[in-house]
């Protein structure tokens, strides 16, 4: 602990967080089922925005981030107290998780001193919302196969292209791209990065419909968007540095539940579960008693696990592999939660009435399920990468990893 980190001062700490919260966040039990699965109503996003808003405004936000850049500097302990007190209240935090999970730690990695100071604090009070322009048609798991190309013209670069599956793309305000910035070398080596104001003109966003019913993600046109070059993030032709970055950055969020924004402390799935048993009548079955029981010791082990990397993350360490495995058993806890409660509901998870709140949150979340996985990385993907760094196994046969982009099948 340092001298700012005494028992004392944590439980000043703790005493005003708590404090904050009584007199400003919603109960979940009082609540209903109000964390939207995609964020995407208006008025659900206006919510989210007051939230962070007071969140920032009552020195809660960004708790370990530096205080140039709008955090706190405080330490983890400060973190898990938060984390703590804030069980079981709604913190309608999804809006965010793509820019503070990954779009302000790649900036504060890579970024200028000038984008950090202008854009870190604004997002971390919620008045700025990113969106990650990664994916395209023809390249996700393979990103570093993207297509979409940046063109220098005098003090700007011209973007055209496709991007595909872009998360919050219909209400961010900014977005972090990648970009085809030179054909003439081998795919990982002519990508850069650059900072698109969503509002630009030719940027078209059109809404995809996914299978739980909503709309969280999106596919992103850019016609002749020109954006100024003071716009680089990180260098020109190096950009893979910085996408691998955001990409690390991601898996850790997503494993570990939400861009440092503090939620949870690592039993909220079996909690609704075991009080979902309780309810159906199923809470002293043996083998229902033995599945919750297994949930509990994984949820608990992945947030113990997501402290670390927060840890690592605050001492300055480069998210690593851990990520990785965060993200891969942090999927495969949330199918399995999810089917659980499946058969927990039997039929009226399949069918049910207005105002019967947990079988539609249940259902929202089966069917969110596979996209969760799929997003980050593929499970395969998250193998792979477990398997070269982690278990030190050969790498995957690349072909076109050598050859000039512009030479490849892809292109
Ligand atoms: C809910 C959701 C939100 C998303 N949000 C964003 C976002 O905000 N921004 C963004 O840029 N992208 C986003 N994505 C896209 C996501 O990153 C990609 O879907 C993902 O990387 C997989 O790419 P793909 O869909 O093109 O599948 P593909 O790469 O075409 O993969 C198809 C199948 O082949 C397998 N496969 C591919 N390569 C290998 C390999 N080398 N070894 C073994 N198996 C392999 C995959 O595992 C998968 O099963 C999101 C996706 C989802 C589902």
């Amino acid at each position: 602990m340092t001298t700012t980190d005494t028992t004392t001062d944590l439980e000043d700490f703790r005493l005003r967080v708590r404090d904050f919260l009584a007199r400003n966040a919603k109960r979940v039990d009082a609540a209903g089922d109000e964390e939207s699965q995609d964020g995407e109503t208006v008025d659900y996003l206006t919510g989210a925005r007051v939230w962070q808003n007071s969140l920032f405004d009552a020195g809660f936000s960004g708790l370990s981030w530096p205080k140039e850049y709008g955090g706190q500097s405080l330490t983890m302990h400060h973190q898990r107290v938060f984390n703590e007190e804030a069980n079981g209240y709604v913190m309608p935090s999804s809006p965010f998780m793509v820019t503070l999970g990954m779009c302000a730690p790649t900036l504060l990695q890579y970024g200028t001193e000038e984008q950090r100071r202008t854009h870190v604090p604004k997002m971390l009070r919620g008045d700025e919302i990113w969106c990650q322009l990664f994916s395209e048609p023809g390249a996700g798991s393979d990103v570093a196969g993207l297509t979409t190309k940046a063109v220098r013209d005098g003090d700007e670069w011209v973007i055209n292209g496709q991007k595909v599956w872009t998360s919050g793309a219909h209400f961010a305000d900014y977005g972090l791209i990648v970009t085809r910035t030179n054909p003439e070398v081998p795919k990982h080596k002519g990508i850069t990065m650059f900072i698109v104001d969503m509002k630009s003109p030719g940027v078209t966003v059109r809404p995809l419909r996914q299978m739980s019913g909503g709309s969280g993600f999106n596919e992103v046109f850019f016609d002749d968007v020109r954006v100024p070059a003071a716009n680089l993030v990180g260098e020109i032709d190096n950009g893979w540095m910085a996408a691998i970055g955001t990409l690390m950055n991601e898996r850790v969020s997503i494993g570990a539940g939400g861009g440092g924004l503090g939620r949870g402390t690592g039993t909220a799935q079996f909690d609704r579960l075991a009080e979902l048993a309780t309810k159906v009548g199923r809470i002293d079955d043996g083998a229902a008693r033995t599945e919750l029981a297994s949930i509990y010791v994984e949820e608990r082990l992945l947030a113990i696990l997501s402290e670390r990397m927060r840890a690592g993350l605050k001492a300055g360490k480069a998210p690593g592999p851990e990520g990785s495995i965060a993200k891969l058993s942090g999927s495969e806890l949330g199918r399995r939660v999810a089917d659980m409660a499946m058969s927990l509901l039997a039929e009226s998870g399949q069918a049910w009435t207005d105002g019967e709140d947990d079988s539609l949150h249940w259902a929202q979340t089966l069917l969110g399920s596979p996209g969760g996985a799929i997003a980050g990385g593929t499970p395969e993907i998250m193998r792979n990468i477990l398997g070269e760094r982690s278990l030190g196994l050969p790498k995957e046969p690349q072909v076109d990893r050598d050859i000039p982009f512009k030479d490849t099948r892809t292109n």
